[in-house]
């Protein structure tokens, strides 16, 4: 890093060309009308293990983690950003009306060790990735947030949500004795002042103290009244950015309380569903929803539903293995989006799975096989394989069994058959279900 401390006011978002104020969202895809409606979407809560109603009233609220700008967009990504694009899709065809938010974590500790080891600005690192980012989920056709925010600009709520906590007691100082702090201190949360946490992740305490130290938490910290709590607000540090932070002093938000408050902002308190990658589940989600909890003294999100990983030759897709098959890249070579999205779709989105070739090829394949399909102007009856499709959406999201069910419309309609059982315009019906539903252009 620089030796310089950044202050970045409100609305002034950095960027190498511009802010990204302008950019920090994508067009969203056209979703073709179809007869009739479907749901009720179910999905399985990871809190509890049950398959519920992913939103019981008339409207519909989501958040989804985003991304933190370093290494957009990974396979693993995309398949989060894809799945609960079908929850989107589902609720939309449900008739729900949708909220859903999501938040760049554009000022953290990787993105600033990211930036730290490349020699690049961290301000132009998170505008670079961030706008590959949007250009992916377009191209993908993922739908994009109603409300999406970044770190930096959530910074003012933050300060005001910790003072809260704060004055409730609910957060305490931490020193900077070690003499760089300008500010009153670190402020952490007080886990105590949450009977309900770890309800979310329901580990046991060992597992959360490995888990916490292993994803960015501090347990050796001294001074803290718990290994656990959480860091709400860290005291600017020489070489390191900072925003003006009232009585907290300069310094910059923790990760949990960012999503809680852009969460508690943007869709309002409790929402349906929190969504994210099976490695949020804790300590993020489970803190995050701690926070949410304590900022409203009530509840977070209903249900927390979570997306599997996505590996390559055996381990994990990581930017520390440096084993990441980019999206972008993919694009780059030439490669359909939508055969990527439908590699995806392959898959159920609670699985962890392997990225090959031989994925991506047979999602080519499948991809050019329903394009020929649907290329004619009658063809088997649609209203069935438009329940099935349907119905399997509203299963937890199960894709692959929606995907079968179209393969065996196309086999069908490629097969030809006798006249009788030809229905005009049948071609045009699964199209328009294909797109709608499980977002893949034919
Ligand atoms: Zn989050």
């Amino acid at each position: 890093m620089a030796s310089v401390t950044r202050t970045v006011p409100r609305g002034g978002r950095p960027g190498a060309a511009g802010t990204l104020d302008a950019v920090l969202t994508w067009p969203a895809p056209q979703i073709p009308q179809l007869p009739g409606q479907g749901g009720p979407v179910h999905v399985r809560d990871t809190s509890t293990g049950d398959l519920v109603v992913a939103a019981p009233g008339p409207d519909a609220t989501v958040y989804v983690c985003g991304i933190t700008p370093y290494d957009a967009t990974h396979m693993g990504h995309a398949a989060t950003y894809v799945a609960f694009d079908l929850l989107v899709r589902g609720w939309l065809d449900e008739g729900k009306r949708v909220r859903y938010a999501s938040n760049v974590t554009d000022v953290d500790d990787p993105l600033l060790e990211r930036a730290e080891a490349t020699g690049v600005d961290w301000r132009e690192l998170a505008a670079d990735q961030t706008a590959l980012y949007l250009e992916d989920m377009t191209a993908l056709g993922v739908v994009p947030p109603d409300v999406y925010t970044g770190a930096v600009e959530a910074v003012p709520d933050v300060v005001k949500a910790v003072e809260a906590m704060l004055a409730a007691g609910s957060a305490y100082v931490v020193g900077t004795a070690d003499a760089h702090g300008q500010g009153a201190g670190d402020v952490y949360a007080d886990l105590s002042a949450d009977p309900a946490f770890g309800q979310v992740a329901r580990l046991g305490r060992a597992e959360m103290l490995a888990l916490f130290g292993e994803r960015g938490g501090d347990p050796a910290r001294p001074g803290k009244r718990d290994p656990l709590d959480p860091l709400l607000w860290r005291a600017a540090r020489p070489g390191e950015p900072s925003w003006d932070g009232n009585d907290l002093g300069p310094g910059r938000p923790g990760w949990h309380i960012e999503c809680a408050v852009i969460a508690r902002d943007g869709i309002g308190l409790p929402f349906d569903v929190q969504g994210g990658g099976s490695d949020l589940r804790f300590p993020h989600h489970e803190m995050s929803t701690s926070h949410a909890r304590l900022l409203e003294a009530g509840e977070g999100a209903r249900t927390h539903v979570h997306t599997g990983m996505v590996g390559l030759h055996g381990q994990k897709m990581s930017k520390s293995l440096g084993n990441l098959v980019l999206v972008s890249h993919l694009r780059a070579e030439g490669v359909d989006a939508m055969a990527v999205r439908l590699a995806i779709l392959d898959h159920h989105y609670a699985s962890d799975w392997e990225w090959t070739d031989e994925v991506l090829h047979a999602a080519q394949a499948r991809l050019d096989r329903w394009r020929s399909a649907v290329s004619g102007n009658g063809g088997p009856a649609s209203a069935g394989l438009l329940a099935e499709v349907r119905a399997a959406v509203a299963d937890d999201l199960d894709a692959p069994r929606a995907l079968r069910a179209v393969d065996a419309w196309a086999d069908a309609a490629l097969a030809g058959g006798p006249d009788a059982e030809v229905e005009e315009g049948a071609p045009g019906v699964v199209a328009r279900a294909v797109n709608a539903l499980l977002g893949v252009r034919l």
